[in-house]
Parts: C-alpha cells; sequence; structure tokens
C-alpha cells in the first residue's frame, strides 16, 4: 500500500543516466520459512528434496547463464557462474543435508539456518564488497528456497517501456529482467559496486540503489522518475516534472551516444600531448571487457578480490591459471598486478581482528610477515608473466626496507623457478605510492623501482587522516587538498628524475574536474574504471596540457582545496563545464 502525492527518495546513483515511466514491482523480501521436525525415516527423502531443489536452482541459473552467452554481456555470464558454484559447495550444500540429518528438522529450515551461517561473518566484515558477498549467499538460498517451496521463479512480465522497483535482485533475476522492457532500476538495498550496479551500468541502464522504503512508498503503475546521476527517485512526479526529465534522459543518452562515438579518436590533450587511458579491474572476468574496450592496459588488478570471503588462499597453481588467463586476454597490453592488498578495509573472513587496521598488518606488511603466502603469489605472478606482458606492484610501501624485502623475495621466486625449469618471466617491479613517507622518500625509492603508480584514495586517507570509508568525513577527504598536491608534485618529479614510469590509478584519476591539475602535475597514464574511462578520455582530450601546466603551479601555492577548486572551475569551465554537468556535478 503507497502513500499518494509526489515523493522524492534518495539513494546511491548506480548506473548514470535518467528514466522516466511507470513502476513494476519485484518484491522478493523474505516470507516466514516454515519450520518442523521430521521422523528419522524420513531424513533421506528430506535430502533428497533439497538436493532436488539446488538441482533445479541450477539448471534454472544456467539457463539463464546461456542464454547470456551469445550477447554482448556474457562476462555477466560469469557472475552466474561464481552462483553455480555455490549450488556446489559443500560448504553450503553439506552442511544444509547434514543439519536435516542431524538436527531431523525439514529441508526448508536447514537451508535457511545454514545460509544465515555463512553470511553472518560477511556482514560483520564491515566491508562493503564482504556484505555483498553476503548477498550472495542470501541470493542463492532464496533461490533454492523458491524451489523448495515450489514458488518457482515467477517474474512479473514487462513489455512496456517500465522501471522496475525490487528489494533486491539477484543475478539471476537482474539478467532475466533487464534484458526485457526495463528503462530504469531501483532497489532498496545494495551499494554501488554490487552485481545489480555492475550490470545495469553494462547494460546502461539507469539505476540507483539502496533507496530505503521504496517499495512501501509506491504502487505498480504509478509514475516514477529515475535519476541515476544524482541518485533521486521522485514516485508520481507531477507532469512538467516528467517532461523535464524526460528531456534530461534524452540529452544524457546524446552525451553518452556522443562519448561512444569518440572512441576511436586519438588520445592526446587538446596541444597534441599524448596521454594513456588504463582500466582498473577487481575481477578476473573484466579483463576481456577490458580488452574489448581497447584500452592499452589494466593499470590496478586488485588481486586481493580473489582472496576475500574464501577461507583459503587460492593455490600457486590455481593463481597462475587465473593471472595468466587475465594476462593473454590483454596481450600484448600490459597486465599491472597488484600484490594483496588485504587488510584495512579488506579483511578476509576468518582474518584477525586489528585495533586500527587502516595503520595495521595491512597490505605489504601482511604478506611480508607470512613469506609462504606471498611467495605463492609472487611465483604465480612471474610464471603469468610467460603468458603475455606484466608487471609487479606493491601496495602501501612506506619505508625502503620494505621494498628491499619485498623485491628480494621476487628475486628468490625467479631463480626457483628458474631452477626448476619453470616457464616465468622476469617482470618490471613498481610500487605504489599511498603513504605521505613514500612520497616524501619518492627519490631514494625511484632509484630501485621501474615504476610509480599512485593510489590517491589510501594517499588522501593517509594525509590528511581521514578514514576513507566513513561517509561523514567524505567533504574532508579531498584529493584537491594542497598537502596531497604536494605529495603528489614531489612524486611525479621524483618518477621523472629517475626517468621510471609514473601512472595514477586512484579516483582522483577519475575525477573529471580535478583531471586538469592530474595532468598538469606530470600524469599521463590514468588508471580508471573501465566505466569511466569514454569520460576521462574527453576531459583529457579536451585539456590543453600547457594550461593545465601553469594552474598545477599556481594551486600549488594556495592553502585550501576550496581555493583548488575555484581555480579549476575558472581556468577549464569554458572547455569541461559541459562534461562537468552531464556528470551532475555541481559547480
Ligand atoms: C588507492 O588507494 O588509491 C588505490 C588505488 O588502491 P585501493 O583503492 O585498492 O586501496
Ligand atoms: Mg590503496
Amino acid at each position: 500500500m503507497s502513500v499518494s502525492g509526489r515523493v522524492a527518495l534518495r539513494g546511491i546513483p548506480a548506473s548514470h543516466g535518467v528514466a522516466v515511466g511507470p513502476v513494476v514491482m519485484l518484491d522478493r523480501s523474505r516470507g516466514p520459512v516454515p519450520r518442523h521436525t521430521i521422523e528419522p525415516a524420513q531424513v533421506s527423502a528430506e535430502i533428497e528434496r533439497l538436493r532436488a531443489a539446488i538441482e533445479a536452482s541450477r539448471q534454472e541459473i544456467e539457463a539463464v547463464r546461456d542464454s547470456l552467452a551469445e550477447s554482448a554481456h556474457s562476462d555477466y555470464g560469469l557472475i552466474l557462474e561464481a552462483h553455480l558454484l555455490m549450488h556446489r559447495d559443500e560448504l553450503l550444500v553439506d552442511a544444509a543435508c547434514r543439519r536435516i540429518q542431524r538436527g531431523k528438522i525439514n529441508a526448508e529450515w536447514a537451508l535457511r539456518r545454514t545460509v544465515d551461517e555463512l553470511k553472518l561473518p560477511l556482514e560483520q566484515a564491515g566491508s562493503g564488497y564482504f556484505r555483498e558477498r553476503a548477498a550472495d549467499v542470501e541470493h542463492v538460498g532464496q533461490h533454492i528456497q523458491r524451489h523448495l517451496t515450489g514458488e518457482g521463479s515467477v517474474l512479473p512480465p514487462v513489455d512496456a517501456p517500465s522501471i522496475l522497483i525490487a528489494t533486491d535482485l539477484s543475478p539471476a533475476d537482474a539478467a532475466r529482467l533487464l534484458r526485457s522492457e526495463i528503462r530504469g532500476l531501483v532497489t532498496a538495498t545494495g551499494g554501488a559496486t554490487g552485481h545489480t550496479a555492475l550490470l545495469a551500468r553494462a547494460l546502461e541502464i539507469p539505476a540507483v540503489v539502496g533507496v530505503r522504503g521504496v517499495l512501501a512508498a509506491v504502487d505498480a503503475g504509478e509514475p516514477a522518475i529515475v535519476d541515476g546521476l544524482s541518485g533521486e527517485v521522485v514516485l508520481r512526479p507531477d507532469p512538467a516534472e516528467v517532461g523535464r526529465a524526460a528531456s534530461r534522459a534524452a540529452r544524457h543518452m546524446a552525451f553518452v551516444r556522443g562519448l561512444r562515438e569518440r572512441h576511436d579518436s586519438p588520445d592526446v590533450t587538446a596541444d597534441g600531448v599524448p596521454f594513456e587511458g588504463w582500466a582498473n579491474i577487481e575481477l578476473p572476468a573484466e579483463a576481456a571487457l577490458v580488452a574489448h574496450d581497447e584500452a592499452p592496459g589494466i593499470g590496478l588488478y586488485r588481486t586481493e578480490f580473489l582472496y576475500l570471503g574464501r577461507e583459503q588462499a587460492p593455490s600457486e597453481d590455481e593463481q597462475t591459471r587465473i593471472y595468466s588467463d587475465v594476462v593473454s586476454v590483454m596481450a600484448p597490453g600490459a597486465v599491472v598486478f597488484r600484490t594483496f592488498d588485504l587488510g584495512g578495509d579488506k579483511l578476509p573472513a576468518h582474518a584477525a581482528p586489528c585495533a586500527n587496521p587502516a595503520l595495521g598488518l595491512r597490505a605489504i606488511r601482511l604478506s611480508l610477515a607470512d613469506p609462504d603466502f606471498f611467495r605463492e603469489q609472487v611465483r604465480a605472478i612471474l610464471r603469468a608473466g610467460a603468458a603475455g606482458s606484466a608487471k609487479l606492484m606493491f601496495p602501501l610501501v612506506s619505508t625502503l626496507s620494505e621494498l628491499r624485502q619485498a623485491r628480494a623475495l621476487v628475486e628468490r621466486c625467479a631463480s626457483e623457478l628458474e631452477a626448476e625449469g619453470v616457464a616465468f618471466s622476469r617482470l618490471p617491479v613498481g610500487l605504489m605510492i599511498e603513504v605521505p613517507s613514500a612520497a616524501l622518500m619518492a627519490q631514494t625509492l625511484a632509484a630501485e623501482v621501474d615504476f610509480f603508480s599512485v593510489g590517491t584514495n589510501d594517499l588522501v586517507q593517509y594525509t590528511l587522516a581521514v578514514d576513507r570509508g566513513d561517509a561523514r568525513l567524505a567533504p574532508l577527504a579531498s584529493s584537491l587538498d594542497p598537502a596531497v598536491l604536494r605529495l603528489l608534485d614531489m612524486t611525479a618529479r621524483a618518477a621523472e628524475g629517475a626517468s621510471i614510469g609514473l601512472s595514477m590509478c586512484g579516483d582522483m584519476a577519475s575525477d573529471p574536474i580535478a583531471l586538469p591539475l592530474v595532468l598538469g602535475l606530470g600524469y599521463r597514464r590514468l588508471s580508471v574504471p573501465l566505466s569511466s574511462r569514454p569520460l576521462v578520455r574527453e576531459v583529457a582530450r579536451r585539456v590543453r596540457l600547457e594550461q593545465a601546466r601553469e594552474l598545477a603551479t599556481e594551486a600549488l601555492g594556495v592553502a585550501t582545496a576550496e581555493e583548488v577548486r575555484a581555480l579549476l572551475v575558472a581556468g577549464f569551465g569554458a572547455q569541461l563545464g559541459e562534461l562537468w554537468r552531464e556528470e551532475g556535478l555541481e559547480m
């Protein structure tokens, strides 16, 4: 039952663009799960019933995956693949069967308890990544549950252009629905990096996620506006508002089309200086998308995403297989493997708690503290190097001694592989500049590495002592702060002086307002999320580097982030204002 009259709600912008249309609802909120005990004689039949439901659910998801295989979005099939693995996972299947046997309880209740138990540590881990993995477990559990209760997976028919409003979408639901007439998407839960957001972006469907209370506020058939730029969802808008939103939607579509048409334009600034737009990835499957987009390389592969949520680290051979696939998919483009950046906001499920995780045993420190674990990864990366072009990069290095220890381990691994007669490559070695001490010591460090890549997300966090995950502190965490700019400048000068490679892979490289400054400070290799690449390339093409250099010099002399921003807006508003506005940025 909804309220009447216009209602505006806010959520997290998950996929750019604006959509208008009547609402279709998909409410999959959890109903009560049947619970009863069974006789010992019924145990094997009950286990059989659970196995049959798992099999039916598996077949259904497989069919959706196969239907995607022929489409341009086969990469999304890999997310479904991960869900299919859970159908075979002994943690889920065997544990639920054991529960039926030991507890003499019905299959629905055994499944529910098992899913809740698997989700708990993921939910408690605190980071958005794990909450999303918990949501994956929940989706698989619910899918099987629907087969157990005979509900199946009935979805609302969508045959006219509509806005889909749902509690959350399982990957299978999302894949099916988003290929129908859905023009916009709103979910009550979820985050900007969840699979729903990912698919919506891949299909270019405007989406807002995490809109609390949205299901109770609207009825099917009522009109709605989804603004994937601002994160606003308007239910029952007035007709004039609908008209304005429709023209904004058309304008944004034309804007995106324009960017796409410029895909083959050369990557040079307005005064002819080359720059490079590389891509960041978290999952191996994304490499195919990067290659398809013809990006020159992967500037940051966050390998730790392989490890998160698993009880055991992937073995050296498993890592070698995965990394080699990524390298060969990208060849002749290069892949920069960042060694595991675990700890901090990315804790594996079983990690020991740490009183101050951001300053604790994380990233390279954790790897050096466990040389066997580190060695397996380094060997796997060196072996993968034989499949094409790869580089090795260490996260969160704060001292030269750490770098030397890490390099020595790489040397040892290379000698071992050589002695064993295993195919491998000696790779360029670089480090991330993401701690002030590394930027301050950049000259010294530059003498002992082949490249630097600046991680501005952490560099801002550690320079300004601002927790990067705390939304309340977001205004403080500005990459435009002069303190940050000075460290960026020191880093760029040190790289230039030592003639080593330099890139930026933190979020500042995809901020269309900061970009002229980034270029002006000397950063020409920008590694950004794939979805940001068209815009980043367009912004950089419109920047005159000479002007950007002058602005950088001026920015290094001012006192506050606000003044730096004002310089950027005044200096580049004429060339870039249109792009900024289309991105929903306020000036
Ligand atoms: C960074 O810190 O800017 C970075 C690129 O690494 P991550 O975001 O994975 O910490
Ligand atoms: Mg970092």
